[in-house]
């Protein structure tokens, strides 16, 4: 690997495919049909360049990755790889026979994703009944064969007051962490985002809720949560930095900085079809758009967080101002900054605008 250094993680989108309709979903609005779908062989190639790069871990996502029959080959050629795997998982339609299948195969690590503590919020932002209760039974199931669990909460304003009760319920299922993840604002999400957003009391509370909950909760379980995009002065590293720590494989084989990068249209996207991961990830114009600094605008060209944050996230930046080289407006010091206060106030409600399935 040359200077770039290697990535740490791996998404893998295997499908887009999902029985569940999210209202905030991170897939895009044009979804991957399953006849663009890399086949198994690809995607064991795919791990085994991804171990030879040095890439540590690999999430195996979707939609629903247990959609695809191929579930367990994959997973085993990721173990077989070195790579330490988790299944990113909505649970519903994973029988336990499966579980004990991917475990066989070298699963290490389970993420169940719950939108609600309450069952009938539950299902209704998942768009399907009988959702909570399948994620309840599976996370059992993940514990009973020994894996370990990460639940993940999507927080929202329909459900941003139970935070509490989306820890507790965490750590009633046996999980070792739990994230706590606030909904970020770009193709589904963006569609949906007066009836999501919640207000700025809201975040706040919860912002000092989680800090509560973490010293209550010390030593049991790991809380992981960041304050809201909207509501905080300085941005998140987005990915931890472009191109810096993680690579995002779809379903057909692009090859993305991260999952919301096809929304910055100007970019261009090499495939596992035609590259190898390693030149991709070093080569690539995507990848080499944004990583480091040289690419910034002022303010973030001169400022001293700008090794830190890497001028926040750039689907953000693009997505509010039409140019995907400016400060992520979330910062205080961005001269947009004014946009994310006004969308803040904004409130409002609709019907959820669910994603296809
Ligand atoms: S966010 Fe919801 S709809 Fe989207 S892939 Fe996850 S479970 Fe499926
Ligand atoms: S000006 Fe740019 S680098 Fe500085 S804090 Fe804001 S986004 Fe980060």
């Amino acid at each position: 690997m040359s200077s770039t250094g290697a990535p740490l993680g791996m998404l893998a989108e295997l499908t887009h495919r999902c029985p569940l309709a999210c209202p905030y979903c991170s897939n895009p609005l044009e979804l991957e049909s399953r006849n663009t779908e890399l086949d198994t062989d690809t995607w064991r190639r795919v791990m085994r360049e991804a171990g030879a790069m040095g890439v540590l871990q690999v999430h195996l996502s979707g939609g629903e990755p247990a959609s695809r029959r191929d579930l367990e080959d994959i997973t085993k050629a990721a173990r077989d790889a070195g790579l330490y795997t988790n299944l990113i998982t909505s649970a519903v339609g994973v029988p336990p026979a499966r579980l004990a299948a991917l475990a066989d195969a070298g699963m290490d690590h389970v993420q169940i994703s719950i939108q609600d503590s309450v069952p009938k919020e539950a299902d209704r932002i998942a768009g399907y009944d009988g959702a909570y209760r399948q994620k309840v039974a599976l996370a059992h199931e993940v514990t009973r064969l020994g894996l370990r669990l990460t639940v993940n909460a999507v927080m929202h304003k329909h459900n941003i007051g139970r935070v509490a009760e989306m820890v507790a319920l965490a750590v009633s299922l046996g999980a070792q962490r739990v994230e706590i993840a606030h909904v970020q604002y770009y193709g589904w999400a963006l569609k949906n985002r007066a009836s999501l957003m919640p207000s700025r009391a809201d975040a706040e509370a919860a912002v000092a809720k989680i800090e509560q909950l973490r010293r209550d909760y010390q030593g049991r379980i790991v809380i992981d949560a960041v304050t809201p995009d909207y509501y905080a002065r300085l941005p998140k590293a987005c990915m931890g930095g472009w191109g810096r720590r993680s690579l995002n494989v779809t379903p057909s084989g692009r090859v993305l900085p991260c999952h919301a990068a096809e929304t910055i249209p100007a970019l261009e996207f090499w495939s596992v079809r035609d590259h190898a991961l390693s030149d991709i990830w070093e080569h690539s114009p995507a990848f080499t758009a944004f990583r480091g600094t040289a690419w910034m605008k002022e303010p973030c060209s001169t400022c001293v967080h700008r090794e830190k944050d890497f001028g926040g996230c750039r689907c953000q930046a693009f997505a509010m101002t039409g140019d995907a080289r400016v400060a992520d407006p979330v910062c205080h010091l961005s001269p947009h900054h004014q946009i994310v206060a006004e969308l803040a106030e904004a409130g409002g409600e609709q019907a959820f605008a669910y994603r296809g399935r």
